[in-house]
Formats: C-alpha cells, sequence, structure tokens
C-alpha cells in the first residue's frame, strides 16, 4: 500500500502559515511501514484540487487530506473529493445532532451543516477536538480519510480514527521505537548499523534532528506485543554497536531528558550563556516541570558580566580569552555558586558569520567535585550561526544529564 499526503489551503501555500500536518502525518506513516510517495500542497481552488485529487487516484492507494472541512465557502475538500470519485453527498444525521448540541443556545448558520454532508458510501470520522468531523471513503482498492487542518485536531484524530483503521485493512499493527543519540555523528552512526539497517523487518532508519542522530525501530506483526519484543531484540543489537551514544529510547529532546531524570533526582541547574544568549534556559524552560529543575540562567555576553555575575578571573580572561577551556569552566563554577545549583552548565564560543574560528565552542559542567570541559569545532564548510548556538546548547546539555552520571537510556523509562 502506498499513501499521498494532500494539504489543502492557501495560506499554506503562500508560506503563511507553516505545514506540520504534513510532517505529522509523513512520520505516523513510516512508523506504520506505509510508504509515502507524494505530498501535495494545494490552495483552495476547486478546478486545481480537483486536478490534485484525480491524478492522486490514479497512482496511491490511501489519500490523506488535510484541512479545508471547515464551514466556509473556501473550504472545499468534501465536496470536490466526492466530485472526484463520483459520489453524492448525504446529509449524515448522527453529524447534525452533534453539531446542534455543539452550537447549542448559539446561532448555527446553515454553512455549519455543510459538515455533516457525508459522500455516499463514507464514514464519519468523529472529532471529539473540534467541530469539523473527518471522513472516511473505501471504494474499490482506495481509501481516504480527510482530516480537519488545525493539528490540534488533525494529530489525536490521525491516532484515534485513522491509524486503527489503517491497521485493521493491513491486518498488521505497526510499533515503532524511537532512539536518541548524542555524541556521534548521522555517518558513523550508519557506518556502525548498515547490516542491521538492511534488515526487512523490523527496520532501522535514520531521521532528522537538529544536531543529534535519531533512530527509528519499526516493526510489523499481528499484535503490538509481538512488535515491542522484535522492537526490543532489534534495540540490544543497536546498542551493542552505539550503545553509549544512546541517551533516551522513546525521548524527545536532550532539554527532556535533563528535565525529567534531574527533577527524578531532585537536582537542580544553572546556566551561564555567552553564545547561546538563553538558547539553553529557554529549551529547559519549554519543557513542563522546569521550574523543579532549573535554578537560574544569565547570559553573560561581555567580559565585565562574566566578571561581576559570574566571578570569572579577570587574568583568565586576559590570558586565555573569553572563548576558551579555562573561561568555560569559570563560568559553569560561577554560575553554579551565585545560583547555589547543584549544577552549573556553560557555553562560550564563536557564532560568527564574521571573525577568525567560527564554530570554535566550550562548553563547561560543574558538579560537585566534578568539572568537565568540551570543545566543539563545528566543521561544515557553511556555518550558520543559529546551527553552531544550538549545537552549543546540545553540548551543554548533553554535559549535564553526563556529568551527573544521567546520560544514557538505562536512566529513562523505557516500557518496551
Ligand atoms: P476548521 O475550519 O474547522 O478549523 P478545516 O479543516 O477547514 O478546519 P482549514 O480551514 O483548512 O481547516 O485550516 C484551519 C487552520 O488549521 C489553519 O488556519 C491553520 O492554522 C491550521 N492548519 C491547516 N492546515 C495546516 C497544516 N498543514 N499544518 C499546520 N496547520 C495547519
Amino acid at each position: 500500500m502506498n499513501a499521498e499526503i494532500i494539504l489543502v489551503g492557501t495560506e499554506l501555500l503562500l508560506g503563511d502559515i507553516i505545514d506540520t500536518n504534513g510532517k505529522y502525518l509523513a512520520r505516523a506513516l513510516a512508523s506504520m511501514g506505509i510508504n509515502l510517495f507524494y505530498q501535495t500542497v494545494v490552495g483552495d481552488n476547486r478546478e486545481r484540487l480537483l486536478d490534485v485529487i484525480r491524478r492522486a487516484l490514479t497512482r496511491s492507494d490511501i489519500l490523506i487530506f488535510s484541512g479545508g472541512l471547515g464551514p466556509t465557502a473556501d473550504d472545499l475538500t468534501r465536496e470536490t473529493v466526492a466530485e472526484a470519485m463520483g459520489l453524492e453527498l448525504k446529509e449524515d444525521e448522527e453529524t447534525v445532532k452533534r453539531l446542534r448540541a455543539f452550537f447549542a443556545g448559539r446561532n448555527m448558520t446553515l454553512n455549519n451543516l455543510r459538515q455533516a454532508l457525508v459522500p455516499e458510501g463514507g464514514q464519519v470520522l468523529t472529532n471529539d477536538w473540534g467541530t469539523a468531523p473527518g471522513l472516511y471513503i473505501k471504494k474499490d482498492t482506495k481509501q481516504v480519510f480527510m482530516l480537519p487542518g488545525p493539528p490540534r485536531e488533525l494529530e489525536p484524530m490521525f491516532e484515534a480514527r485513522v491509524r486503527p483503521i489503517l491497521e485493521k485493512e493491513s491486518c498488521r499493527v505497526f510499533v515503532s521505537t524511537d532512539l536518541n543519540l548524542y555524541g556521534i555523528g548521522e555517518s558513523s552512526a550508519e557506518a556502525k548499523l548498515r547490516d542491521l539497517m538492511e534488515n526487512p523487518d523490523p527496520t532501522l532508519a535514520p531521521y532528522a534532528g537538529s544536531g543529534e542522530v535519531r533512530l527509528r525501530i519499526t516493526s510489523s506483526g499481528s499484535s503490538r506485543e509481538e512488535c515491542l519484543e522484535k522492537n526490543r531484540l532489534m534495540l540490544e543489537k543497536v546498542r551493542e554497536r552505539v550503545g553509549e551514544y544512546i541517551y533516551a529510547v522513546d525521548g524527545e529532546s536532550l532539554e527532556k531528558a535533563l528535565v525529567e531524570r534531574f527533577s527524578k533526582k531532585g537536582l537542580k541547574v544553572a546556566a551561564a550563556e555567552s553564545l547561546t544568549a538563553g538558547l539553553i534556559s529557554s529549551r529547559i524552560g519549554s519543557i513542563p516541570g522546569a521550574s523543579e529543575v532549573m535554578e537560574e540562567g544569565i547570559v553573560t555576553y561581555c567580559d565585565r558580566v562574566k566578571r561581576e555575575a559570574l566571578g570569572v578571573k579577570k587574568e583568565t580572561l586576559e590570558k586565555y580569552s573569553a572563548v576558551s577551556e579555562e573561561t568555560a569552566a569559570e563560568m559553569a563554577q560561577g554560575i553554579r555558586r551565585v545560583a547555589g545549583s547543584d549544577v552549573g552548565i556553560s557555553a562560550t564560543g564563536y557564532a560568527g558569520p564574521t571573525g577568525e574560528n567560527v564554530g570554535l565552542v566550550y562548553v563547561g559542567a560543574s558538579f560537585k567535585d566534578k568539572l568537565i570541559v568540551r570543545k566543539l569545532e563545528t566543521r561544515r564548510t557553511k556555518l550558520e550561526r543559529n546551527y553552531i548556538r544550538a549545537l552549543a546548547a546540545n553540548a551543554a546539555l548533553a554535559l549535564a544529564l553526563q556529568i551527573t552520571d544521567l546520560f544514557g537510556y538505562e536512566n529513562g523509562e523505557i516500557n518496551l
């Protein structure tokens, strides 16, 4: 079975909103082992949408639509799909009832009732997260799913309504296990895992992460338990080759690992940031529960503030410069002292794009009597300022986990 995603909306086409549904759906399909060959973005225009649908029906078995299911005149997905497939639209009583209940006491315009129209032979996919219901049509060898555009509706709708149908139709269950690696490049990881990456089931494939490597194990079987067992065996093989780099299984990011593990251990962290200018603190702050572990964050761009706020010695700055192992060390110790936290982390470096040594970064961590400073030299032909800053933040977060012995996926929650 191969699938195609059709993203409907002029706002998307013109770049007024950024597509996240395509990414979500593509990853979800990959996790189910379903091939995805096309993703199309099309505006709210009947002729062009019709053209896209007709073409998709000739080349794909599964069509998944995002958007254009709402009540307004430019919401064309439902009508146009019905037209392309030669199906009449009928009002679905159950949906009318749901809409009336939703609008109880408020003015429901006739437009809203359009959302209750269902192509003949189609099935309503109840939307418990918004008003526009989804639709499912199975005709001959084709399966068509229509989902509402807002991601907070589309994502749960896919999981609760679409995934079970796809699994049932293929009589298979697909289960993925994601591994996050830090400290190894994608090509080195691939070199170590090449033969495993050729395995047909479970599959092992890399997918993009910013500055870190992510691997996904996916197996198919007749039950979830069977798949999990297969994934577990593959994970063991992966672990034998690159175990020291795996920091999370089914985790999401270094900052999530940090917040969860520090909070479990009752550890507090503080960050002194130069080139990252708050990025480390902000990433920690983006994780629920951050307030339990984050004590303080200081942006210390200039030397004076490094001295006054963190106690970095004048001689250190003069002798070794602000971007040095020594300064990173004193920044990490300084912030830990100032904040009274268990762990202090620091980052200093050259983000460029002008000047010498662009990409040279030092990150430091101080914990109990331990002090570690790591030097990063990002060697890329085209160095990008924010890329360097993101790598620096990754390195500092990873170091905070390493110095506290909380790196390593044994420390995460694994329910395989
Ligand atoms: P409703 O009208 O009930 O909100 P709909 O199915 O008609 O749902 P659209 O009108 O196409 O959906 O889009 C509604 C909103 O959903 C958009 O304004 C946008 O914020 C968001 N959205 C739509 N498509 C995408 C997408 N591909 N990625 C991210 N967000 C999207």
